[in-house]
């Protein structure tokens, strides 16, 4: 890898490792979504990167995409499962990582919290270059089984790139058959999801992220001078444009925007996740969040 481009993708990963501390450690009963969402993506410009995509907190049976609308009430309540999800990114060199707290650490969901971890962990230890993405699947899906839950199967991590948080490849939480191999210059998040439902999400409501999804970059552009193609959330339109709404609104309907929306297991179910950004560089695999 171009020695630059791996410096900035290092630098990234630290600085949304810290974010992700960071974020956690807002957490509590009756703390606003909102100011944990705000002083997290701030923390990242003040660290010398930018948000790779707002700050997502997923409750309970949400697996993914919930951030605070601007003037947001919502707050946190014990006994929430909360999944944090932030990266940074330094000249569109992306890290990508998240965690899952339980607000009030009543021990609820120790076993599911863990479960995730481990089941991240695992798949880090089978890691070696050119590995085939459904082995890195199975050693997820195998410890989420061992602990009685289910890996969520339409959900899973995903290859990176400059400026692209979703690139091509999806890597499973389970043994899908795909016996492709991570490439030798390759950026991957791993992120395991653990469910106490049936492992499969559907797309709820709107979660307030969006994304430049027209078919050129046009320069003079909000949107793109400002976030490029990287998600954004409502809030930080709101920042640089009173008119935001109309602006959301007709880009939506031209398809110059998407609308990304809240993941959602069954109601009732309960979701975990833990995630990585992994650099597969030649003969070496680093996580870059660790
Ligand atoms: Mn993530
Ligand atoms: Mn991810």
């Amino acid at each position: 890898m171009d020695p630059t481009a791996r410096k900035y993708t290092l630098e990234a990963g630290k600085i949304g490792r810290l974010a992700l501390e960071y974020a956690q450690s807002l957490i509590e009963p009756g703390a606003l979504l909102l100011d944990v969402a705000e002083k997290t993506e701030q923390f990242i410009r003040d660290n010398g990167g930018f948000p790779s995509f707002p700050l997502n907190l997923s409750i309970n049976n949400e697996a993914a995409h919930y951030t605070p609308i601007p003037g947001d009430k919502k707050v946190f309540r014990t006994g929430d499962l909360v999944k944090v999800d932030i990266g940074a990114h330094v000249e569109g060199y992306i890290s990508d990582n998240a965690a899952t707290v339980e607000v009030g650490n009543t021990g609820k969901y120790s076993d599911l919290i863990q479960c995730s971890r481990d089941a991240l962990n695992a798949a880090l230890k089978v890691l070696r270059p050119g590995i085939e993405i459904n082995r890195i699947g199975a050693a997820i899906g195998h410890v989420i089984e061992s602990y009685g839950f289910k890996p969520v199967k339409n959900l899973g991590g995903h290859g990176i790139k400059q400026y692209d948080l979703h690139s091509t490849i999806f890597i499973p939480n389970y043994d899908d058959g795909n016996q492709r191999r991570i490439e030798q210059q390759q950026l991957i998040a791993i992120e395991p999801f653990a469910s106490t439902g049936i492992g499969l999400i559907h797309n709820g409501p709107g979660g307030n992220i969006y994304i430049y999804s027209g078919t050129k970059k046009t320069k003079g552009d909000p949107v793109v001078d400002n976030f490029n193609t990287l998600p954004f959330a409502e809030r930080w339109l709101a920042k640089i444009m009173p008119e935001y709404k109309d602006y959301l609104r007709r880009g939506l309907f031209m398809k110059q925007i998407s609308h990304f929306a809240v993941l959602r297991e069954h109601k009732g179910a309960m979701i975990s996740q833990a995630e990585h950004t992994i650099l597969f560089d030649g003969d070496t695999v680093t996580v870059t969040t660790a």
